[in-house]
């Protein structure tokens, strides 16, 4: 049985997360998508909004998890029985802080594998920053995260201004 984690800030979960999430899906046995807790910046979402969030947008994928962790990565990952850890690539910009990730897991644990998916082309520009610097002026965020994420979104905003 392989068992995929992905993890990341999700602050929130945009349609680029959820196209890495579909594929892997379809790869692994089982996926479980990570919210780190521990994040330099201070996020929008708590990590129990951004896992709700995340549970919302992926109830249709019988084989994808959502939950919270914190502490290192790759003690995660053996805690959690898994193999694989996958992530997202975008542009050159991504691969610096990949690179450095990925062989610090390596140095850590050398029986994870880290595999990377070439994010799909419509969603190569697309980060969580611009989805909140958008919604955050009052833009419109169709077709770059989910309808149930672009709702919490104007909520919040609205709430913060
Ligand atoms: P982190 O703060 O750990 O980078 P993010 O939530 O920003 O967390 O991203 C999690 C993972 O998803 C990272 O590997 C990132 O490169 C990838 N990712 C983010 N946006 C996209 C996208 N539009 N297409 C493909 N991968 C993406």
């Amino acid at each position: 049985m392989i068992i995929a984690i992905y993890p990341g800030s999700f602050d929130p979960v945009t349609n680029g997360h959820l196209d890495i999430i579909h594929r892997s899906s379809r790869l692994f046995d089982k996926v479980i998508v990570s919210v780190g807790r521990q994040v330099s910046k201070v996020p929008l979402f708590s990590a129990s909004e951004r896992v709700e969030m995340l549970q919302a947008v992926t109830a249709d994928l019988p084989n994808v998890e959502v939950e919270s962790f914190d502490g290192l990565l790759a003690h995660y990952v053996r805690e959690r029985e898994a193999n694989v850890v996958v992530r997202g690539l975008r542009a050159i910009s991504d691969f610096d802080y990949e690179f450095q990730l990925a062989l610090a897991i390596k140095k850590l644990d050398e029986n994870i594998e880290t595999l990377f998916m070439m994010t799909n082309s419509e969603y190569s520009f697309l980060s969580s920053s611009i989805v909140k610097e958008i919604a955050s002026y009052g833009g419109c965020v169709q077709g770059l995260v989910p309808p149930y994420v672009a709702e919490k979104l104007r909520y919040r905003y609205q709430k913060n201004n």
